[in-house]
């Protein structure tokens, strides 16, 4: 156990060895070219936008959002943009994604401000191995003894992710299908590949009302500005690998679709309405599809575009798409 003043030391001393890891996800010259577009259910994205809208702005993904209920014992504690969810059991806690170190206060703060204590945290669970999203795990460790519970296929960058020098912790190496059960609540880790080799999506069941409901907590079906779905030297498969993940998460049955980026299930848009009464707006499992329709038509006109690239040989283009 440790105190919460000790808890944000140790954040504060961990921000001096930030890292800048989302430079690291994207190629230099990626930074301006909006990429392929497409419309879906009315909307119009660019690659960049998509992505975009996933980071928010560098506030957003800094800045507290109200932490608040979302159905049955899962609770918000993330950031504007980058999603923090806590499972309240009677034996304990689950919290998925550390996210940023430097957000260590802030999560503490939402925990604390929804009634509970972060030091109840008994496992600790990610979405996948970017630093937006896991390079807390160890400070998290640090601060509350969970365990760290990771997808096999995200193992590597995981260890590579070292904040302040800190070892990446990993208690459990989980495979596709394993279950995470605590205090009667049971989590489901899906791999759908693509995004990270071992990007997980947890599946859970939820009471609520008298009513069960399937949540689905998409990893990230995003292609990153930069990243090279043909000849990839690191992953040669990984358009494959893109197209296996989809076929995952279009077998989960879903009513509320939650994600890594609040972006992905409109978080600020149904907290809106979350505030006004009514029923839970979280509850939505169209939004789930429209947002793999988004993602998979995203994907494919990537991947489109970069064969074309590829066919018309080096030298014919600048896109590295
Ligand atoms: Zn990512």
């Amino acid at each position: 156990m440790i105190n919460n003043s000790k808890l944000a030391g140790l954040a504060i001393g961990a921000a001096v060895f930030l890292v800048p890891a989302l430079r690291a996800q994207q190629a230099p010259n990626a930074a301006q070219d909006p990429g392929p577009q497409i419309s879906v259910d009315g909307y119009t994205y660019t690659q960049r936008t998509l992505f975009q809208r996933n980071i928010g702005g560098p506030d957003d993904q800094t800045t507290q959002f109200p932490p608040h209920k979302i159905i049955g014992n899962i609770y918000y504690v993330g950031t504007n943009s980058l999603a923090v969810f806590l499972v309240v059991t009677p034996d304990g806690d689950i919290l998925i994604n550390s996210t940023y170190e430097r957000n260590l206060p802030v999560i503490m703060k939402s925990v604390e401000q929804l009634g509970f204590k972060l030091s109840d945290t008994k496992i600790l669970l990610g979405s996948h191995a970017h630093g937006d999203h896991q390079e807390g795990d160890a400070l998290f460790k640090q601060a509350t003894g969970a365990q760290v519970m990771a997808m096999a296929e995200d193992v590597p960058a995981l260890e590579a992710m070292k904040p302040g020098g800190k070892t990446h912790p990993i208690d459990r190496v989980l495979h596709d299908g394993d279950e995470v059960t605590l205090g009667g609540s049971t989590l489901v880790a899906h791999l759908t590949p693509g995004h990270t080799r071992g990007c997980t999506t947890w599946a859970m069941k939820v009471q609520e009302g008298g009513k069960t409901y399937n949540v689905v907590i998409i990893c990230s079906m995003g292609v990153n500005p930069g990243v090279k779905l043909v000849n990839n030297p690191d992953v040669p498969d990984l358009a494959a690998e893109f197209t296996r993940g989809f076929e995952t998460m279009r077998s989960l049955p879903c009513d509320v679709p939650l994600g890594s980026h609040t972006g992905m299930y409109n978080m600020q848009e149904k907290y809106a309405k979350l505030e006004k009464g009514g029923p839970n707006p979280f509850i939505d499992p169209q939004g789930y599809k429209v947002e793999m329709d988004i993602d998979e038509a995203m994907f494919h006109a990537i991947l489109t575009q970069q064969q074309k690239d590829a066919a018309a040989g080096p030298g014919s283009t600048e896109s590295t798409r």
